[in-house]
This record gives structure tokens, sequence and C-alpha cells, in this order.
């Protein structure tokens, strides 16, 4: 079967986030003091975040991406990785996380069913690292993402870039790919919680590219269906790729294939759309027909297009956290 929006799209993935909660306070994510928590009584049961995926799953979806806030402290997260990855239909069941719990708990990720992983990374510097997290230990994290890779997890590493905090690391990045099998994606600062002069952070896909072009010859890669938005490159002879992820300067709108779905049951057709359908009436009354009616006027009605540029955002502001990126 196959979901196809008003404008032709054809929508056959899933972000859900599993929590709000998270053990880091990224500076681009949320505000320094956290975000209201959603109660436990709001939160939904891995039963009803099960129902909504089998039900996409029954109607066209083949991706479903496990996100949050920071998935792995779920209790119960693996198991209910394990649980999706026996749904009939889904290509790909991949996770993304700050990389935090990674070590001790990628080999059992692995062996419930995630094909792949995405660890945000923002900086190969422990203070910078700190600095943008806001306490977290990168040691922790390139342990974590050491052992994904033992676990035989194939690894995205996403940065934010961002001018004056981070950009000073792009080629270090860049020189990861050379001897790491990872592909790193360069992603665009994005306005979600609108910091005061936030324009001054971003850095364009373009200029990123600019910065590498002096320092590296490197060729396209074709893309890949289902890999995203991100257009890929290679240095020759290096292990991994490099991409670009351009949210705000080449908007991808036009092939989004995606929707969201929040800890709560709230699902958005698009990020920076203040529009949202709750699904939580229907999950608590187990009335799957609802739910999938839900799901097909959410698809039916996803805008064209966002409204955010690399100067002008206007959208409510909001914690990724809450939403899953
Ligand atoms: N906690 C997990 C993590 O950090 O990977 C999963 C949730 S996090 C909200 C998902 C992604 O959103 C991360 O890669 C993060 O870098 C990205 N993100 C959050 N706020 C962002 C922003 N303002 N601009 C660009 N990316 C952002
Ligand atoms: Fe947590 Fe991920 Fe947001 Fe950082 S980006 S605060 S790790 S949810």
């Amino acid at each position: 079967m196959e979901l196809n929006d008003s404008y032709g799209r054809k929508i056959n993935y899933l972000r859900l986030a599993v929590t709000d909660r998270c053990n880091l306070r990224c500076q681009y994510c949320m505000p320094a003091e956290g975000v209201p928590k959603l109660s436990h009584s709001d939160i939904l049961s891995y039963e009803e975040l099960f129902l909504v995926a089998q039900a996409a799953v029954s109607m066209g979806i083949e991706k479903i991406r496990v996100t949050g806030g920071e998935p792995l402290v779920r209790k119960g997260v693996v198991e209910f990785l394990a649980r999706l990855s026996t749904l009939t239909g889904l290509k790909h069941l991949v996770l993304t996380t700050n990389g935090l719990l990674l070590e001790e708990m990628a080999e059992d990720l692995s062996r419930a069913g995630v094909q792949r992983l995405n660890v945000s990374l923002d900086s190969l510097q422990p203070a910078t690292f700190k600095q943008i997290t806001r306490n977290g230990e990168l040691a922790q994290v390139l342990a974590g993402i050491a052992a994904a890779e033992r676990a035989g997890m194939p690894v995205k590493v996403n940065m934010v870039v961002m001018r004056g905090i981070n950009d000073a690391e792009i080629l270090d990045f860049v020189r990861l790919t050379l001897d790491k099998p990872y592909s790193v994606r360069f992603i665009e600062y994005m306005p979600t919680i609108k910091e005061e002069n936030w324009q001054s952070l971003v850095i364009t896909g373009e200029e990123i590219l600019g910065r590498i072009e002096k320092e590296f010859e490197f060729k396209g890669l074709d893309q890949v269906e289902l890999a995203g938005p991100a257009k890929n490159y290679k240095i020759e002879g290096a292990q991994g790729s490099f991409g670009l992820i351009t949210p705000l300067s080449g908007h991808f709108c036009g092939a989004c294939n995606r929707i969201r779905m929040t800890s709560s049951g709230k699902v958005k057709s698009c990020l920076f759309s203040d529009q949202e359908y709750d699904l939580k009436p229907f999950l608590r009354s187990k009335d799957v027909i609802a739910v999938k009616v839900a799901l097909r006027r959410i698809i039916v009605t996803k805008p064209e297009k966002h409204q955010i540029s690399c100067s002008e955002a206007e959208h409510q502001a909001f914690a990724m956290s809450s939403i899953g990126g």
C-alpha cells in the first residue's frame, strides 16, 4: 500500500519520539533550565506507541526512526525496539541518540533489530562538547560510537554547525571519514527555540561545502531511497562519507516523506507547522480505526512547504527534545 499526500509526495517514514526526557541540555535544543516535563500519564505506553507504529506500517510506512528526548533513557526501550522489528512491512528500523548510553546498550540494540544509528556529536573537543551540551562527556559518546561499530551497526554522525561555536571543527569532522566508515552529516542550525540573534549562528550548507572544497577533493554520491534529505560526498579512498542537511537554505520540502509523533501522541506532518493532531484519545480507547483515519487526515493535510529561512522563522518556539528532531 502507498501513502501519498495531496502534493503527490509518498509518505513512508515515521519518526517516533518515545520520551521527552534527556540526559543532556544541548544549547540549541532547549533552554538551560530545561523544558517542563510531561507527566507520566501524558506519555504514551509502549503498547500505545506500538499500536501507532503497527497502524502506520499497515498503511505504507516503511521506515521508523525511534528518537526523543533521549530514547535510550526510557526503560524498556530495547524490548520495544525488538517488538517493532517484528512488524511485517517495516524495512528500516533506526535510532537517533546522543550516544551517552550507547557503550552499554549497543549490543542489545543490534540484537533487538536496530539496523543503523544516528549519533549526534557537535564537537570533537571535550571543552566545546561540554559547553554545547551543558556538561556532557565527549569520551562517553566516543566510546558509545566505538561500541556501535563493534556491534555491527553503521553510524551516521550528525553535527549541528554553529558559527563561532564549533564551525572551526568542520574539517576535523571531514577528516574523521578518512579512516572511519562513518557518514558525517553537517546540519544547518535551526531556530527552534528562537534564541536572540539566532541568525548569527547559521552557517549555510553552501558555506560549509566551500570551506571543505578549499582543503579536500571529493565526489558527489547518488541519493539512496529512504536515506533522507542529505546530499552526500566522498573523498577518494576515504572509508566514510560526509553530507549536508540544509533545512534553512535549501528546503527539501518537495521531497519530504516524513511524519512525526511526540511521546504524548501529537502527530505533526511538518516540523515547522504549528498544526498537530492528538492521537492519544483514540489510543486510550484502543480505537485502531480512528488512529488510521487520523493518520490519513494528517498526511492529506501535510503543508506543501515550511516558511523558515536563514533570516526568518514564523513558527512558535519549541524544544526539539519534545518532537524528536
Ligand atoms: N537526543 C537524541 C539526539 O540528540 O540525537 C535524539 C533527539 S534530538 C532532538 C534529534 C536531533 O535534533 C539531534 O541530532 C539534534 O542535533 C537535532 N537538533 C535539535 N535541535 C536542533 C536545532 N535547533 N537545529 C538543528 N538540529 C537540532
Ligand atoms: Fe537531548 Fe538530543 Fe536535545 Fe541534546 S539534542 S538536549 S541530546 S534531545
